[in-house]
């Protein structure tokens, strides 16, 4: 068998064993959405029904993602949580409003930057998003990027910088490294949610925002 019949395979009996029968013959009919590549605001208005993978018969609200359309910096996390799926916007609640004091405090607010999340719909209880997912929704991340055309992107926490970097590394590795994603500069720091569970990570985290200002902000 090739392996990509083994993938097929493999994400015909997660959908099952997740979802049951119906769900998982629902999902085999959605189709591909036709995309408006006109600007971000257009792509989302094409592509916010999506139902290509089980997370859009689950989810409360589409999480496209927020803020300046120009942007020359783009933070992206893994997928929207509880309070984001039922707002609809990424980064709420009190992980946001930290990631809004750091970016503050490097002078930058929501409005200077875009934030937007690999996976637009929530997977249930928070889960990983399943390699199934990341294959369909990663597409719509790259279209944004394309759009927005970011000097930098930011994966926030270790699921976001593994799914875009194909790589199981921990964090810490990660970290003071300069990756390629769609040939735009790439930095991986800590998820802001992970700053509240831990604040020994805060001051690398502060070191990392701070080599983002110098590196990108700071103009001759
Ligand atoms: S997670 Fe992505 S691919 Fe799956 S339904 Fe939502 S938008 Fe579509």
């Amino acid at each position: 068998m090739s392996h990509k019949s083994e993938l097929i395979f493999r994400y015909f009996d997660q959908t099952r064993n997740l979802y049951g029968n119906q769900l998982f013959l629902e999902a085999q009919i959605a189709s591909d959405p036709v995309q408006n590549l006109d600007s971000l605001e257009s792509f989302n208005a094409s592509i916010c029904n999506c139902l290509k993978c089980e997370l859009g018969h689950t989810r409360s609200n589409f999480v496209f993602g927020v803020g300046n359309p120009n942007a020359d910096i783009v933070f992206v996390g893994e997928a929207p949580g509880e309070k984001e799926d039922l707002i609809g916007e990424p980064f709420v609640g009190r992980a946001g409003k930290l990631l809004d004091k750091i970016l503050a405090a490097i002078n930058l607010s929501r409005e200077d930057i875009y934030i937007c999340n690999v996976i637009k719909c929530r997977p249930p209880k928070n889960r990983d998003p399943l390699p199934r997912e990341v294959e369909l929704c990663e597409p719509y991340l790259k279209t944004q990027l394309s759009l927005i055309k970011p000097k930098l992107i930011v994966a926030l926490g270790r699921i976001a910088a593994c799914t875009i970097l194909r790589t199981k590394e921990p964090l810490k590795n990660l970290r003071n490294k300069t990756f390629k994603y769609e040939g735009i500069d790439l930095v991986v720091t800590y998820h802001p949610a992970a700053l509240l569970r831990n604040p020994n990570f805060k001051i690398p985290a502060w070191e990392d925002f701070q080599m983002i200002r110098d590196k990108y902000l700071i103009q001759d």
